[in-house]
């Protein structure tokens, strides 16, 4: 059967477009489609107020597609450790990247200009086509072909569709792939703030009875806040002007960095937990948030999705090698097989430190306090932290 294309990936964020540029050499044909149609032409000063905060396996992969130098010529944003405390305990735990003998735990990097890269290094792909403004609308798949109809009524087929699309995934709906999840019925607030002593390279993140409050260092002496917050304090929080927002800011994280200042919009995300049963179906596979969504305390959302959209490139190269189809279910499994059991566990981890920080119970009080007490002792436990903040 001759199809249109070989591959059809739905969505163009940073997991989608990176998809696409790790197979843009391999001799296949790609349709990237995205409902949104970003726009690059931002004023040169402007910051995105969301950033990522890449491993540095992310890093490596964007160095193997030769986008990494475009992300950090201009704002590189290196952190070198991380400061992590809780609510009720005086000690901090600290995770160096001395410790590891690497010369940085990641980078902070704006997720427009990750887009932006991208987007660039396709338009140099003649095997790949961009069509951004147009949504997946229908979905039908049968023995040799997947058929996709899009918003401007065309009908595209081909071997394999990638759903890319985020969360609230319409190929996962169509696809009838179950997911499991649940509210945290929190929200993550996110705006860029100066503080009075330097950040000096370094995350600091306190552990609050009503979620966590991450700093993340920027290039340009400020940090990126994410402050994770139950639903009503942060609809309180994002009311406040911009005196009590700060007044409030100032007292969460205890003047660590001196005084801080609220330097930019505010912006807020609900946050919820989700997973599928399955990451494929016969021609189809899911891949970054359209499979997984978990709580930001670890910053690792886009980075599992990075990992999955290199991992399922390799495998669609070796079934090419091995002239296999690459809509096979049989094909598809190796990579479900390869990211499942690890991004349940990234999800996992990030669920119950946010569960056993985000508590008022005496006894979850009395453990995470001789918890972190402890933690800095057990080696295992330490390197268990460094591992989460490099994302293995
Ligand atoms: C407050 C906050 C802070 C975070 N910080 C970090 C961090 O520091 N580090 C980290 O690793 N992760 C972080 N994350 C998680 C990270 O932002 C997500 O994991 C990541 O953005 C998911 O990328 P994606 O490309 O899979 O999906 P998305 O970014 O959701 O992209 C999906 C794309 O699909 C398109 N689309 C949707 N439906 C359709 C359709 N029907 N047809 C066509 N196109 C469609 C959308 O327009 C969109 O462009 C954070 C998340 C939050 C909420």
């Amino acid at each position: 059967m001759q199809h249109d294309y070989d591959i059809i990936i739905v969505g163009a964020n940073m997991v989608g477009a990176t998809f696409a540029c790790a197979l843009a050499d391999n001799g296949l044909k790609l349709l990237l489609i995205d409902t949104h149609k970003p726009t690059f032409n931002w004023p040169p000063a402007s910051y995105d107020l969301r950033v990522s905060a890449l491993t540095a396996a992310s890093s490596a992969l964007f160095e193997k597609l030769g986008i990494w130098p475009h992300l950090i010529r201009e704002r590189p944003s290196p952190f070198r450790a991380l400061h992590v405390w809780n609510q009720d305990a005086e000690n901090k735990l600290s995770f160096d990247s001395a410790d590891t003998g690497a010369a940085y735990l990641g980078h902070i990097v704006e997720n427009r200009r990750i887009q932006q890269a991208l987007h660039q290094a396709l338009a140099y792909r003649r095997s790949v086509e961009l069509k951004l403004g147009i949504s997946l609308d229908a979905l039908n798949i049968d023995k040799d072909a997947a058929t996709i109809t899009t918003s401007d009524k065309q009908n595209i087929t081909a071997k394999l569709v990638v759903g890319a699309d985020g969360a609230r995934s319409k190929v996962r709906q169509l696809a009838n792939i179950h997911s499991t999840g649940w509210a945290y019925h929190q929200q993550g607030i996110v705006a860029h703030v100066k503080t009075e002593k330097s950040h000096q390279q370094c995350g600091w993140q306190r552990f609050l009875n009503t979620g966590p409050l991450a700093f993340l260092p920027l290039d340009d002496s400020r940090s990126s806040i994410v402050w994770s917050a139950k639903d009503d304090y942060a609809n309180a929080l994002m009311a406040m002007d911009k005196a009590a927002f700060e007044s409030e800011i100032n007292t969460a994280f205890q003047n660590e960095l001196g005084q801080v200042t609220l330097d930019s919009e505010r912006a807020a995300f609900p946050l919820k937990a989700q997973h599928v049963h399955d990451y494929v179906s016969p021609r189809i596979a899911l891949i970054g948030d359209a499979a997984h969504s978990i709580h930001p305390l670890a910053g690792q959302g886009v980075n599992l999705g990075l990992l999955d959209a290199a991992c399922l490139a390799d495998i669609i190269e070796t079934a090419i090698d091995n002239k296999r189809d690459i809509g096979r279910e049989h094909t598809l499994k190796k990579y479900q097989r390869a990211r499942k059991t690890g991004n349940l566990a990234m999800l996992a981890a990030t669920d119950g430190l946010n569960k056993l920080f985000s508590n008022n119970h005496h006894l979850l009080n009395w453990a995470r306090n001789t918890g972190f007490a402890a933690i800095q002792g057990i080696p295992q436990t330490t390197s268990l932290f460094m591992r989460l903040a490099a994302g293995k």
